[in-house]
């Protein structure tokens, strides 16, 4: 766990000490610049990190050079690097009550959300163990005497980008599977929450993780996370952000052809037909947008129903939402926590302002929540606008906040074309009672993760990403494995002799 820090240089409160690891070593920023970590549910300051320059990326992007061409990772048996693996999910379960705590404090999301995402970043270290030691590759019957195969191999120096909603859950999907193929890794947390990425760094240092094969840069994405997109010793940037920023890591890429995989934003449909088990619709709907405050990129944050049931949900889901409990998210009672900042806050709250310009019917919420025991939290009331449309920014822009854009439609292929109106394609859902129609929309979707009757499970097993411009590559399951593989293709020559290609 991190070491406490005497004293905050705001309200003299215990504050943690954030360093970077490059190379084996725990380290301050080259300038000793920090960055303040704020407790988004108080506003006040839990951690100092270090703030890397782009000096420290290149420490960091050599070392991890120089250690995947030693081979001390690359090289070892698979069952060898699954051990390690192993390791580290189960020290991340021993350390997990308080590595929740944690994740609450950093990112403000209710404590029982960030217990569930400590399970799965364990459960995901333990896939991946598993699969790297299974059978893989091809063979290829072609005109003897040859024979072919393929082999995956490790791609080299990865650089790994993550986001601030899944502090620990974005790293883990990064690296567990990067690990695990063999390649060694620069990793670069959001730097609004630094805490348990760091904390996962010392969890994989104890497990005995040799010197070089992860390093840690914490700091600003245009500075530290730019310089690993661009490096030419970093073999593949593998992102999780903003479709604005994969757009930035895509062109710093570009120079030196390396490998991208990008996890991107979304604004993502729920349909709910007629004929849909109402209640259940209603809740889903209720989950799939205001769980993680809407700060989730699968987030349902486009509600379309079917007319004939339109006033009916408008009614019920007014009611439900307006009893979410809102909360720090260290309250048992709390049910939604605030926002991750003060500057994301007030982007949501400006998108509600939009809302209401563009014409859209604000159904309840719509303001920042302040009292007794929200202090100077960032809290924003779930939030829901009805009759958008689909020209509004509200209906085309990423929120990213409790706010839900409900649309009204008429049969299956308005509701399709409304679904796919957007420029991202992450996710989607369809509530039907009908199995048949159910299949025929998901079918049409223009996303790469779907739910009928259901909205948001998440499984380490099955391939996790977006369609358009919602991302490249996927993460989890065997596809998220492949992405951090090279593929090599091995000619076996089975008679040994000249070609007389040529005469002399
Ligand atoms: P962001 O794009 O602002 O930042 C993500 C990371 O990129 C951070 O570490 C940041 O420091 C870094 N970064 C910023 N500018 C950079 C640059 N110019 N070069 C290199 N790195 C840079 O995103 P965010 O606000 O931290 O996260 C929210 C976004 O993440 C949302 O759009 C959400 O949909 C998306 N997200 C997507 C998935 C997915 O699986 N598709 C999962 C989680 C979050």
């Amino acid at each position: 766990m991190l070491e406490t820090r005497k004293a905050s240089a705001v309200n003299g409160q215990q504050v943690l000490d954030v360093k970077m690891y490059i190379n084996g070593k725990w380290k301050d920023a080259s300038d000793n610049q920090t960055r303040e970590v704020i407790n988004p549910a108080t506003g006040e300051v839990i951690a100092y990190a270090a703030e890397g320059t782009i000096a420290d990326a290149r420490e960091a992007i050599f070392a991890a050079r120089e250690a995947f061409e030693s081979g001390v990772w690359s090289d070892l048996p698979p069952m060898e690097r699954a051990a390690y693996l192993y390791k580290i999910a189960d020290k991340i379960e021993e350390q997990a009550e308080e590595m929740a705590k944690l994740e609450t404090a950093d990112n403000g999301k209710p404590l029982r959300e960030a217990g569930f995402d400590m399970g799965d970043a364990a459960a995901c270290f333990r896939y991946y163990a598993g699969m790297i030691t299974q059978p893989d590759g091809q063979t290829y019957h072609v005109a003897d005497p040859m024979q072919a195969m393929v082999v995956r191999e490790p791609i080299g120096v990865c650089g790994l980008i993550v986001p601030w909603n899944f502090p620990l859950l974005m790293s883990v999907w990064k690296i567990a599977p990067a690990l695990a193929a063999g390649n060694t890794i620069v990793f670069k947390p959001s730097e609004i929450t630094p805490i348990n990425p760091t904390n996962l760094i010392k969890i994989i240092e104890e497990a005995g993780v040799p010197k070089g094969v992860v390093n840690l840069v914490h700091g600003a994405g245009p500075v530290v996370g730019n310089e690993i997109a661009s490096h030419k010793e970093i073999d593949m940037v593998s992102f999780t952000g903003g479709t604005k920023t994969g757009k930035h890591i895509m062109k710093a890429a570009a120079d030196t052809i390396k490998k991208v995989s990008l996890e991107l934003g979304g604004k993502s449909p729920n349909i709910i037909f007629a004929d849909a088990d109402f209640d259940v619709a209603v809740d889903y709907a209720l989950f799939g947008i205001y769980c993680g405050s809407g700060q989730v990129c699968s987030a349902g944050s486009r509600i379309l129903v079917e007319e004939g049931i339109y006033d009916q949900f408008i009614k019920r889901f007014t009611e439900r939402a307006k009893q979410i409990k809102v909360g720090p998210g260290l309250d048992e009672e709390t049910e939604m926590g605030p926002l991750v900042s003060k500057e994301h806050m007030e982007k949501v709250l400006s998108y509600i302002e939009l809302g209401k310009k563009e014409g859209a019917r604000l159904l309840f919420g719509g303001e920042r929540l302040t009292g007794e025991n929200l202090g100077n939290g960032y809290f924003v009331a779930p939030t829901a606008f009805a009759d958008t449309t689909l020209e509004m920014r509200i209906v085309q822009e990423e929120i990213f906040g409790p706010v839900a854009a409900i649309q009204k439609f008429s049969g299956e292929e308005e509701a399709i074309r409304l679904a796919n109106g957007t420029d991202y394609g992450l996710a989607g859902a369809v509530f039907t009672a009908d199995g048949a129609k159910a299949m025929r929309v998901i079918k049409k979707l223009r996303a790469g993760i779907t739910w009928i009757n259901s909205y948001h499970p998440t499984y380490n097993e099955a391939p996790w990403g977006g369609y358009k411009q919602s991302g490249i590559g996927r993460s989890l399951g065997t596809f998220g494995l492949e992405e951090f593989q090279e593929i090599k293709q091995i000619n076996i020559n089975m008679q040994v002799e000249e070609t007389g290609w040529f005469k002399n």
